[in-house]
């Protein structure tokens, strides 16, 4: 590795390695510092499928149109209001143009119509999955010159006169400090750091199933809030589905997500149904059983299906644990079995009391299934707010000089509260490009 840094990027996923191959391509001289192993590089990027493209016309990515004025409204629509206007705007143009970006640096996408993915006219889906594409992006940036260095975390961050003056990174047994020209945080969220969610939700926390990357445990971001950035977001809203209690504690990716709620019913851990499992219908429906997840007694819960139930439901990863018994299952489970049972006839009894039904069947068919339920967050809502530059605004007014932020660490300036799929990535690799571009200028200024 070489002293003398124009550009460091702290992070490695969609908005770090977008904003230091835009970086790089403006002629400076890029590092990008990545906490997780080589093989784990994308961040949570490498769990992502989709992303949403502006596009007046069908193109060789997406079938219709989606124009810059319609995801604009809708990323007003989603955010009530509370939004940077001209952050949403430029985001609403980079998002017209970024598709073509990434493909010409190597990102492959699936053509409308065939293969696997969801035919959409909002998003496009990556060729093989998040993984490739940040493969992709990788061998880009290693070919046109960013030092990538892996295993290395952003430990500390020294600030002077409204600057950065100092980079402390821990790597490989070494602690070494640079002092970049510029610095683009991109270190995402802190949705896989458990001491900071138990100071917000409590003991819940510990039932909260991290879907995506150990390494996003927002360390950066408390660092900046400490040295006085201004934030954006509330560090309690986070976006939460439904998954699998089964799966592992990090990293488990989409594949966890339980997607068979509306065809059977969830019980808590006293053998008790707690909302109306018809109600939401919608395929993401898993996204608002995340949140009341989270709410249930020791934040966790069991979907409850019969055979019927499951033969009508999207597959999961795990298979459930099967019982030919309401009893049974109950025992499997640790529930109480005499409250489940009751539970399960109170539904089916209700079900045949309510003429024309056309929501929910009763359970009745054996075997018996059930899954073990617990929140899964995707990532959180709160970070550090910029200006259209993408430079880092400070609490006490003004701009830091040579700071900039990418991707989910400053993405409460445009989502504060609700999610619209695929802008995760949409968001990072544009505004990625915008930090890169813009850090490199003031590199050279
Ligand atoms: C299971 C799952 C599925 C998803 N599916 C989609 C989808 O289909 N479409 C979509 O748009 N979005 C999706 N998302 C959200 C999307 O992945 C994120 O919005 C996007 O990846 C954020 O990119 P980012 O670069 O800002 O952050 P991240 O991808 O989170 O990357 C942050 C990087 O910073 C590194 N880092 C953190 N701290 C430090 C430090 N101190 N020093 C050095 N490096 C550090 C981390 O190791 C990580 O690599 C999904 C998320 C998950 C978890």
């Amino acid at each position: 590795m070489s002293s003398s840094v124009d550009v460091l990027v702290i992070g490695g996923g969609v908005a770090g390695i977008v904003a230091a191959i835009a970086a790089r391509r403006a002629g400076a001289h890029v590092r990008l510092a990545e906490a997780g192993p080589q093989w784990m590089r994308g961040g949570n990027t490498r769990h992502a499928r989709n992303l949403r493209l502006a596009h007046d016309a069908p193109d060789a990515r997406m079938p219709g149109a989606y124009r810059a004025e319609d995801l604009l409204a809708d990323m007003r629509r989603v955010a009530g209001g509370d939004i940077d206007e001209a952050l949403a705007q430029a985001l609403a143009c980079g998002a017209g143009s970024i598709g073509d970006w990434l493909a010409a640096n190597g990102v492959r996408f699936q053509t409308p119509g065939r293969g696997v993915a969801p035919l959409s006219h909002r998003t496009a889906f990556f060729l093989g999955g998040g993984k490739p594409a940040v493969s992709a992006l990788y061998a880009t940036a290693a070919r046109i010159g960013v030092e990538i260095a892996y295993d290395t975390e952003v430990r500390g961050l020294e600030f002077e006169g409204g600057r950065i003056v100092s980079v402390e990174l821990a790597g490989c047994g070494a602690v070494e400090r640079v002092a970049p020209a510029t610095v683009i945080a991109c270190a995402g969220g802190h949705q896989a750091n458990r001491s900071w969610l138990r100071e917000i939700y409590g003991p819940r926390a510990d039932s909260i199933v991290v879907r995506g990357s150990p390494h996003v445990t927002g360390n950066v971001l408390r660092a900046l809030i400490d040295a006085g950035a201004r934030t954006a977001g509330d560090p309690a809203s986070a976006h939460f589905v439904a998954v699998d209690g089964r799966g592992p504690a990090f990293d488990g990716g989409i594949v966890t997500r339980i997607e068979c709620i509306p065809y059977g019913i969830v019980v808590d851990v006293t053998g008790a149904r707690f909302a109306d499992e018809g109600a939401d219908l919608r395929r993401t429906h898993y996204a608002r059983w995340g949140e009341r997840l989270l709410e249930a007694p020791r934040a966790m819960a069991f979907s409850i299906l019969d055979a019927d139930g499951l033969g009508r439901a999207p597959s999961s990863g795990l298979a459930p644990v099967q019982a030919d018994s309401l009893e049974s299952l109950a025992m499997a489970l640790g529930l109480p079995p005499a409250r489940l049972v009751e539970t399960v006839s109170g539904y089916n009894r209700s079900l045949r009391s309510q003429v024309g039904a056309v929501q929910g069947r009763p359970l009745e068919t054996r075997p018996f299934y059930g899954y073990p339920l617990r929140p899964g967050i995707t990532f959180t809502r709160y970070g550090v707010a910029v200006d259209p530059a993408m430079r880092v605004r400070r609490a006490d007014d003004g701009v830091y000089d040579n700071l900039f932020a990418a991707g989910m660490i400053m993405a409460a300036n445009i989502l504060p509260r609700a999610y619209l799929a695929g802008l995760g990535v949409t968001l990072g690799a544009a505004f990625g490009r915008m930090a890169g571009e813009e850090a490199a200028r003031h590199a050279f200024r």
